[in-house]
């Protein structure tokens, strides 16, 4: 089976006088199944095929990096996709995001829940299997335990010389696989892009070692929260390094890792292994919230 290519190019960032940074774009692994969902997605899709299954069934929002991965990975592997949509008032397609579009373009059959609905049944995987027995189920965001096999990929033989690995958090799938791979020495460092406390005892139903922590304190109020200060800082870095992050996971977590930087968080002799989970295809659609509210918007072309 042909698999795009794994591996993603490092860059040096200039963040620190002395700790070295670098930053793994997993972005550009693909312009469609980009950085962490395509991870997430390979095993996955390998085992669809193997076990012969008509497609997969899965879940996310309107703008979900997931939703838009797995509707591409379908098409470009031959089985079909239902896309399971978080929100009934997206019934009309006049109302569709770029996200959806695209999914729908590439072969998704798109169905809408209430909010209400679609947070009760979403996890009741027999719900679904009963009803699509011929669909694969996956969970919403990939997670699982094919997911976090294709994680640990994402550290390579040549990074042992790394000390601290540092990852976006959603559900915590790639952080898990991270910490899998991680060498012995290694330590990972999640930043969450959502407030709970449920995200610890998610985790620790996955990752077996203790060598992970979570950074609290860089949500900007929740999930898809932005603030002015986090878009400026966003354009900034970009402009600066030329890195493209989004506001929802890989701008908070540079965020957080630059203030932690700047704050003496790090010993001296850190070398740190920055990963960016992708996500890009949400800034068009972001831009359109942010110019509605009257907002800065983000100067990232993707
Ligand atoms: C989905 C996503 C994450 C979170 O990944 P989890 O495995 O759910 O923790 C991080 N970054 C980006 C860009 C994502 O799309």
């Amino acid at each position: 089976m042909y698999f795009c290519r794994m591996q993603a190019i490092s860059q040096k960032l200039d963040l620190h006088e002395t700790i070295s940074v670098t930053i793994r774009r997993e972005d550009l692994l693909h312009p469609e199944i980009s950085g962490n969902k395509w991870r997430k997605l390979k095993y996955n899709i390998q085992h669809i095929l193997q076990a012969g299954f008509e497609g997969v069934l899965t879940f996310g929002g309107a703008h979900s990096n997931h939703i838009a991965a797995t509707a591409y990975a379908a098409k470009k592997y031959g089985f079909k996709a239902i896309g399971i949509i978080r929100g009934e008032e997206l019934q009309q397609t006049t109302q569709w995001s770029p996200t959806l579009q695209s999914a729908q373009q590439w072969g998704m059959e798109l169905k809408f829940l209430s909010r209400e609905t679609f947070r009760v049944v979403k996890s009741d995987l027999t719900y679904w299997s009963d009803r699509y027995p011929n669909y694969f189920i996956l969970p919403e965001g990939g997670t699982g335990e094919l997911a976090i096999q294709g994680c640990t990929e994402i550290i390579l033989p040549e990074d042992e010389s790394f000390t601290h690995i540092v990852c976006a958090v959603g559900t915590g799938g790639t952080l898990s696989g991270l910490s899998q791979g991680a060498f012995a020495h290694q330590k990972i460092l999640g930043f969450p892009a959502l407030i709970g406390d449920f995200l610890r005892e998610d985790i620790r139903n996955f990752a077996k070692k203790e060598n992970w922590e979570l950074i609290q304190g860089y949500t900007f109020g929740g999930y898809a929260k932005t603030s002015p200060d986090l878009i400026r800082f966003i354009n900034q870095f970009n402009q600066m390094h030329q890195v493209p992050l989004e506001p929802i996971y890989t701008g908070k977590m540079m965020y957080g890792l630059v203030d932690l930087l700047a704050n003496d968080y790090f010993p001296k002799t850190a070398n740190i292994l920055v990963i960016h989970t992708g996500g890009l295809q949400g800034i068009p659609a972001m831009n359109e919230r942010l110019k509605q509210k009257n907002q800065i918007t983000l100067q990232i072309h993707v």
